[in-house]
């Protein structure tokens, strides 16, 4: 296997945690040792602020890249505190998703920039916007797997069937790579008897694809954005952040990429669950 692991983190409910999950996986893969670049697919531009960059004076962004404009080396800036590389979007990406419909190969269009920098990563986290567009639809193309993350509320399996339905129609038809890798239970609040509840039926219906961390509900992952830091980074020794590293770990894991840095006497990986292509 050669180049990154390409992951989408989708789901195209609005709030659900994929920005928060995007910049916290990627800071806590960055703690050990992984190579990482986060791409940035939502125009409002989370993950790139998130990251402590700021959107509105990008040299270029995933807008310029989708459209051929600028390269993606030149494009991708560093984190200053983060320990990653994101290439940022901004409002301007909003249009991109009219002018693509001209331009050819439409859906492939991250896909084919992605090559350039392949040799740079050991992993890209793709934070999609909400919605299944065509910008989402590029980031399916352009990955090996979809990472979900969901609360755990009452109509939490209703709104994956729409999700898991687009998957499948790119994995048939586009991208025969894709699968998903798994679900991840967020801002979990473990007294509320109703979460429990549909974390037990996530579980019953997905088994081995929910992931075994579950993120918590801290404040301290919904301060950190402001101070342009993932949680991971901001509060270390905040819940929410170890449980994002604990994540991190567990993708590691999965995947059979040993850490650069073990950091934990960690429970072993679960057997004929990784997400080889
Ligand atoms: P999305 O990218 O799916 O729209 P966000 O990651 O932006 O979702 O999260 C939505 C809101 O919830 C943000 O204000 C974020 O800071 C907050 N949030 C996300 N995860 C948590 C968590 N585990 N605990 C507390 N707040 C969270
Ligand atoms: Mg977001």
């Amino acid at each position: 296997m050669s180049g990154p692991r390409i992951f989408c983190i989708a789901n195209q409910k609005g709030g659900v945690g994929k920005t928060t999950t995007t910049v916290n996986l990627a800071a806590g893969l960055a703690a050990v040792g992984q190579r990482v670049l986060v791409v940035d697919l939502d125009p409002q531009g989370n993950a790139t602020t998130g990251s402590g960059l700021a959107k509105r004076e990008l040299p270029a962004s995933v807008y310029d890249v989708l459209l051929g404009t600028h390269g993606i080396a030149a494009a991708r800036q560093r984190s200053p505190h983060a320990g990653y590389d994101v290439l940022g979007a901004n409002r301007e990406l909003a249009g991109a998703e009219v002018e693509l419909v001209e331009i050819d190969r439409r859906e492939r269009r991250l896909r084919d920039a992605l090559r350039e920098v392949a040799p740079d990563y050991d992993f890209v986290l793709v934070d999609c916007p909400p919605s299944l567009s065509l910008l989402t639809l590029n980031g399916l193309c352009a990955a090996h797997g979809v990472i979900v993350p969901m609360q755990c509320e009452y109509f939490a399996l209703e709104g994956l069937s729409d999700l898991v339905n687009t998957i499948r129609q790119v994995h048939a038809n586009l991208n025969r790579d894709l699968e998903i890798i798994g679900l991840l239970r967020v801002m979990f609040d473990p007294r509320i008897t109703l979460q429990q509840q549909v974390s037990e039926q996530l579980q019953a219906h997905f088994g081995d694809k929910v992931f075994a961390t579950v993120i918590p509900r801290n404040v301290r992952l919904a301060e950190a954005p402001s101070y342009g830091q993932p949680g991971v980074v901001f509060d270390p020794a905040s819940k929410g952040a170890q449980a994002y590293v604990a994540f991190a770990a567990e993708m590691v894991r999965r995947l059979g990429r040993p850490a650069a840095a073990g950091p934990e006497g960690a429970p072993p990986a679960r057997a004929g669950n990784t997400a080889a292509a």
